[in-house]
């Protein structure tokens, strides 16, 4: 891809000590263990930098994929040519400026800030503390467990607006915050932080809330096993485990990926899979799910198509605009020209 090309060249030049990597495998960062190379990986050290680089890609018309943990993805064995923005250096954590509240950057850990907010005697994050991901991942899909979810902790969300470049803050509220969803998905920009608004609570209570939810999590899920977390999304009035469990596809295989034995929710990595087997796999559940129970699931983890390229078509979308006002120009001088001759006196 051209622009991407250029936006490396222009990123090497003036950003040299941004860790940068060329045909980065993707096996390497996501939990799942499977996938190809993208074109490159950034590794941005603080916001600023990160900034810098999505100026660039903007400028040459690309968009990043931005990425944290990496515990929700998969990518195809072939490689995209794309650039991946990875938030793991981004990892500034605080006291926010309010009362209870909490200031975390997006890299860092659900499970860093859970305990952050522990030590400082602030409930509402429990939830979070076996959740693999990281702040923005978590933030971006509304992740939960246990009945809490981040809709309920987050005060505000720092993000990073492409089309304006400018860093904006988000009110919870207008976060868009459904089951597992977000406006961000929607939206051309990069999570930066978030404020996290919390309620006090004795250390030693949270710290025993925490355990418990990590112990029903180590005895039901296979933490055991590469994975990407649960493959489906609850349906209406039901779980998706249940569903496939019922369907008889627990341990259901294909090739190296299997339906765990152990929780029909996760779809789990044997040691040999491939994107294809995922893909195969869960394609087989959807459609054995429905087949038995005429209830379509809809996929938690998300998997990127092959061939996928990310385009920042911000250009065309301006000259679009412009035309669109000239065209609108022209017809208003016309429209007067032939008013004024109507009303001219004969
Ligand atoms: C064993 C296991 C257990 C899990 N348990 C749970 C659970 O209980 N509840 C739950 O909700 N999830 C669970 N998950 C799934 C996953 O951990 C969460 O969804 C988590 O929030 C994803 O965060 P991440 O940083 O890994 O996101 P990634 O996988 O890196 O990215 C996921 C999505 O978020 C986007 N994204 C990431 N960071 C940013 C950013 N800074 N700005 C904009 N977009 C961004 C990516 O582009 C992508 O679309 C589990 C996963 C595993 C492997």
């Amino acid at each position: 891809m051209e622009g991407l090309e250029k936006a490396i060249e222009q990123i090497k030049e003036n950003i040299p000590k941004l860790d940068l990597r060329e045909n980065e495998p993707m096996r390497n960062h996501c939990s799942f263990k499977v996938g190809g190379a993208v074109r490159a990986f950034a590794v941005p050290g603080d916001l600023f930098e990160m900034s810098k680089v999505m100026f660039y890609l903007h400028m040459n018309g690309v968009s990043p994929l931005t990425l944290g943990k990496c515990t929700n993805v998969i990518f195809p064995e072939e490689g995209l040519d794309i650039m991946v923005i990875s938030t793991e250096n981004l990892r500034k954590l605080r006291l926010g400026e309010t009362e209870n509240t909490i200031y975390a950057e997006a890299g860092v850990s659900l499970a860093k800030l859970a305990q952050f907010a522990r030590d400082n005697g602030l409930s509402g994050l429990e939830f979070a503390s076996g959740i693999p991901g990281s702040v923005g991942g978590g933030v971006l899909m509304n992740a939960g467990a246990y009945g809490g979810e981040m809709k309920d902790v987050v005060e505000s969300v720092v993000v990073y607006y492409v089309p304006t470049q400018a860093l904006t803050e988000v009110k919870g509220s207008d976060c868009g915050f459904e089951y597992r969803r977000s406006a961000f998905e929607k939206i051309n920009c990069a999570i930066m932080g978030a404020v996290f608004k919390l309620t006090p609570d004795d250390p030693e209570a949270i710290g025993a809330r925490m355990k418990e939810m990590n112990a029903k999590r180590t005895a039901s899920q296979p933490l055991d096993m590469p994975s990407a977390g649960s493959a489906f999304k609850r349906p209406v009035g039901g779980y998706a485990a249940a569903l496939i469990d019922r369907c008889g596809l627990k341990g259901y295989t294909v090739g190296g990926a299997q339906i765990s034995q152990k929780h029909a929710g996760f779809a789990v990595n044997t040691g040999s899979a491939t994107y294809d087997d995922v893909v195969e796999l869960l394609d087989h559940v959807r459609r054995e799910v429905y087949a038995q129970t005429q209830i379509t699931l809809e996929p938690e983890i998300r998997i990127y198509p092959k061939g996928m390229m990310l385009v920042d078509d911000w250009r065309e979308r301006k000259q679009t605009i412009i035309d669109g006002m000239l065209e609108q120009a022209k017809q208003n001088a016309a429209d007067s020209a032939a008013e004024s001759r109507d009303v001219r006196p004969s």
